[in-house]
């Protein structure tokens, strides 16, 4: 069954949820329906796709760690030089890791074979090899989650409701 995103009093994305457990928490008056599918648990009772707490709720920072699988995802698994989307994926540090560039969301890209090859032991500008997205750390584990399901087409609903997707 569909997936429901719950935003916060503030409208800022904060979990996503079944639609069971959504369905309670507008039920008991702690959620208003924001969007819905157009299908009908009963009459007058639209399936919520989004919903929005009534109480503001602080919830403490998720950090994503930063691993190899993690920055492919935010790479949307192709180069950052050539857009090759494939097998053949590796790390590359904008700054080379021998010229002090260290492990961050900011420094590591994901890159072919072919373009680390090629790049080597030099910046981009060096190299005169243009990076396609400024490499930044991704907003929250959240955002990670919701991409995934725009990106296998579901819920494109939800897109509003996230920036910077
Ligand atoms: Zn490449």
């Amino acid at each position: 069954m569909s997936k429901v995103l719950v935003l916060n009093a503030s409208y800022e994305p904060l979990n996503i949820t079944t639609w069971r457990r959504a369905v309670v928490l507008l039920i008991k008056g702690k959620a208003e329906q924001v969007e819905h599918n157009g299908k009908y648990l009963y009459s007058e009772f639209p399936l919520p796709t989004v919903i929005r707490l009534r109480q503001y709720i602080r919830v403490p920072y998720k950090d994503i760690p930063l691993t190899r699988r993690n920055i492919l995802h935010r790479d949307g698994h192709s180069c950052q030089y050539c857009g090759y989307t494939g097998d053949e994926l590796t790390l590359d540090h904008v700054m080379p890791r021998s010229r002090r560039g260290g492990d961050s969301w900011e420094n590591i890209v994901t890159a072919c074979v072919r373009c680390n090859i090629k790049k080597g032991n030099r910046t981009p500008e060096e190299a005169n090899m243009r990076l396609r997205h400024a490499p930044r750390k991704p907003y929250s584990s959240l955002y990670f989650e919701v991409t995934r399901h725009l990106k296998s087409g579901t819920h494109q609903e939800w897109k509003k409701y996230v920036i910077g997707i």
